[in-house]
C-alpha cells in the first residue's frame, strides 16, 4: 500500500494469504461490485458465511434486491445504490469487482454505458484498491478470446477479437479491464487478480436475459419451443455457480495474480444442451431453429490446467447434476411460489 500507516494496518490483519498455520486470519471488510447480481450475490453468501463485512455497490441494471433480502438486517452487509461509474470513498481490505452486466441482451441495449462502466468504472475501483492498500479481483471473461482459433483455450493465447463488431464493447472492453488491472499492479504495485469466467449458470440468473441456459429452462417450464440459434452446433462449457464461487475466493487468497481460466471444461453443442434441458425438465419440448446472431463464437471451452495447477480448484457439478437446481430456482420464480429468495448455490 502506498499509504505506510495503512501498511502496517493490513499487516497486522493478515490480509494477502500471509497467514502463518494455525492462525484464525480476522475478518475482512470486502466489496463486492455487482454483488446484486447472479454470481455476485453468491459470492456474498459465501464471504458472509465465513464471517467476513460485505459492502455491495450495485446500480440494479440487472441486478436485483432479492437476491440479497436473507442479508437485510445483518450488520456485517451493506448495500449501497452505486454506479461504479462514479468515485466513492471506502476502507476495506479486498474489492472483487463483479460490475457489468454479462448478457448480449443487456450489454447491447447501451453499449456507451457498457464501456463506461468496464474503463471508467474499473478504474475507479482499481483507484480504490490503490488509496487504501485493498486486493482487486477482477471477473473478466471468455470473451477476451473472441471467436477462438485455438481449441481448448489457454490463458497465454491472445484471442481473436472484432474490435468494431456488436458484441465488442464487452469483448473490447474487458479486455482494457484487464490492461488497466495489470498496469495498475505493474505500475504501482497494486495486488490484482484476474479470472476469466466462462459461460455459467444456476439459481438466480436473470430469467429473460436471452442467455441460452436461462431461455431453455424459461422456455421448457412454460411449454415453448426451445429456441436453438443457427444450426446449434456451436459449442459452450457451462460451469455451475458454486463452482465458480469457489474459484474466485481460491484466486483472491492465493497468491497468483493470473489471470485464470474459470469454467468447467465439459463442452456441449447448444442441441446437446437441448437435449439435457428436454431430459430434465421435458422430453416433448420442442426445437424451434433460429438465425444466429453476429460474432458467435463457433466454440469454446477453457483449459484449466492453470487453475488446476496453482489453485488447486476444478468444478466438481456437472451440467446434468446443476440444471436441476436451477430448474427448482426457475419453476418458483415463474409460477410465482412464496420461497423464490431461498435459492442457494
Ligand atoms: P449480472 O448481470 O447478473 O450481474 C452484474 C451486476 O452488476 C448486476 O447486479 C448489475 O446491476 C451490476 N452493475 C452493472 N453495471 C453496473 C455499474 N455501472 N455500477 C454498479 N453496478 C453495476 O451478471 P453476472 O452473470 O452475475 O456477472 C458478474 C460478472 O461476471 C460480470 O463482470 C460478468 O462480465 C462476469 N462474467 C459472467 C459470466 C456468466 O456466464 N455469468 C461469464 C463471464 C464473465
Ligand atoms: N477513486 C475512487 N475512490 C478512491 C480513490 C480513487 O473512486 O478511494 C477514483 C478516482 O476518482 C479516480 C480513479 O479512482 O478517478 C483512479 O484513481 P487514481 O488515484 O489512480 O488516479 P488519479 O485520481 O490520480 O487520476
Ligand atoms: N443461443 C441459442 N438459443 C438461445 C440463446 C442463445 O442457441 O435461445 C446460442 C447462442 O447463439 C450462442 C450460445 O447459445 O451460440 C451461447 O449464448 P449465450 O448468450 O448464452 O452466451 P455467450 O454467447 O455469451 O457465450
Amino acid at each position: 500500500p502506498a499509504n505506510p500507516a495503512r501498511r502496517v494496518l493490513l499487516e497486522t490483519r493478515n490480509v494477502g494469504g500471509k497467514v502463518p498455520l494455525g492462525v484464525k486470519k480476522k475478518n475482512m471488510r470486502i466489496v463486492v461490485t455487482g454483488g446484486a447480481g447472479f454470481v455476485g450475490s453468491h459470492l456474498v453468501d459465501r464471504l458472509i458465511a465465513r464471517g467476513d463485512s460485505v459492502i455491495v455497490l450495485d446500480n440494479f441494471f440487472t441486478g436485483r434486491k432479492e437476491n440479497l433480502v436473507h442479508h437485510f438486517g445483518n450488520p456485517k452487509f451493506e448495500l449501497i445504490r452505486h454506479d461504479v461509474v462514479e468515485p466513492i470513498l471506502l476502507e476495506v481490505d479486498q474489492i472483487y469487482h463483479l460490475a457489468c452486466p454479462a448478457s448480449p441482451v443487456h450489454y447491447k441495449f447501451n453499449p456507451l454505458g457498457l464501456h463506461k462502466t468496464n474503463v471508467v468504472g474499473t478504474l475507479n475501483m482499481l483507484g480504490l484498491a490503490k488509496r487504501v492498500g485493498a486486493r482487486f479481483l477482477l471477473t473478466s471473461t471468455s470473451e477476451v478470446y473472441g471467436d477462438p482459433l485455438q481449441h481448448p483455450q489457454v490463458e497465454s493465447y491472445w484471442g481473436n477479437v472484432n474490435p468494431i463488431g456488436v458484441r465488442s464493447c464487452y469483448d473490447e472492453g474487458k479486455r482494457t479491464a484487464e490492461t488497466l488491472t495489470m498496469d495498475y499492479h505493474r505500475g504501482l504495485g497494486i495486488e490484482v487478480r484476474i479470472a476469466r469466467i466462462f459461460n455459467t449458470y444456476g439459481p438466480r440468473m436473470c430469467i429473460d436475459d436471452g442467455r441460452v441456459v436461462s431461455n431453455f429452462v424459461a422456455q421448457a417450464l412454460r411449454k415453448e419451443p426451445l429456441t436453438v440459434y443457427g444450426d446449434g452446433k456451436q459449442t459452450r462449457s457451462f460451469q455451475y455457480v458454486s463452482d465458480l464461487v469457489e474459484g474466485l475466493m481460491r484466486l483472491m487468497e492465493g497468491n497468483h495474480v493470473g489471470p485464470f481460466n474459470l469454467g468447467n471444461p465439459g463442452e456441449f453443442t447448444m442441441l446437446e444442451l437441448a437435449q439435457v434441458v428436454q431430459d430434465t425438465i421435458d422430453p416433448n419440448a420442442k426445437i424451434e431453429f433460429r438465425p444466429n446472431t453476429e460474432d458467435d463464437p463457433h466454440k469454446r471451452k477453457p483449459d484449466i490446467s492453470k487453475a488446476k495447477e496453482l489453485l488447486g480448484w476444478e468444478p466438481t457439478v456437472s451440467l446434468r447434476k446443476g440444471l436441476p437446481l436451477m430448474v427448482n430456482d426457475f419453476r418458483q420464480r415463474i409460477f410465482g411460489d412464496s420461497k423464490v429468495n431461498d435459492a442457494g448455490s
